[in-house]
């Protein structure tokens, strides 16, 4: 009897790394639940050109995942959209008009000034395609987004109010 009583306990004592490393694993999948975002904001863009959301609000600090989806069936190259947050008081039209020519980056203006105005901005999709992005704003107010591609902002436009 006294025997089995060790042999089992010899048998708890290998067994407890491979039940620490389980635990463990359990423990890293809780934390990534946890950070799951406080909003979930999907929007639409389509090949006639438009965003179906112009307006969302948002609460200052909370995590917000943002998914774009073209709905569309025509390729990046003749209707790519993209959908990019700017820094509150950001000259749109001027921005925008620098990110027309900026191709090579996915219409993102490369100069600093432009690049520091992106508080988030998915890639450029074509029909059927979709991005999610993650970002937080912390100060109050109004913030404009747009779709960068040639052509697009005057109409791809949208204003995210941060309470
Ligand atoms: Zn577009």
């Amino acid at each position: 009897m006294k025997q089995l009583t060790t042999k089992l306990f010899a048998a708890a004592l290998t067994l407890a790394p491979a039940t620490l490393f389980a635990q463990s694993d359990t423990a890293t999948t809780e934390k990534k639940e946890a950070k799951k975002a406080d909003q979930e904001v999907a929007i639409e863009a389509n090949d006639q050109m438009q965003f179906n959301k112009k307006a969302f609000e948002i609460k200052a600090g909370d995590t917000i995942q943002l998914t774009l989806k073209h709905v569309g069936k025509l390729p990046k190259i003749a209707m790519g959209h993209n959908l990019v947050i700017l820094q509150k008081g950001t000259n749109l039209a001027g921005w925008a008009s620098k990110a027309m020519t900026a191709a090579a980056t996915d219409y993102i203006p490369v100069d600093e000034a432009s690049k520091k105005a992106v508080i988030a901005k998915t890639k450029v999709l074509g029909g059927g395609e979709t991005d999610s992005i993650t970002f937080s704003i912390k100060e109050a107010g109004e913030y404009q987004y747009l779709c960068s591609f040639p052509g697009h902002f005057a109409i791809m436009q949208g204003k995210i109010t941060v309470k």
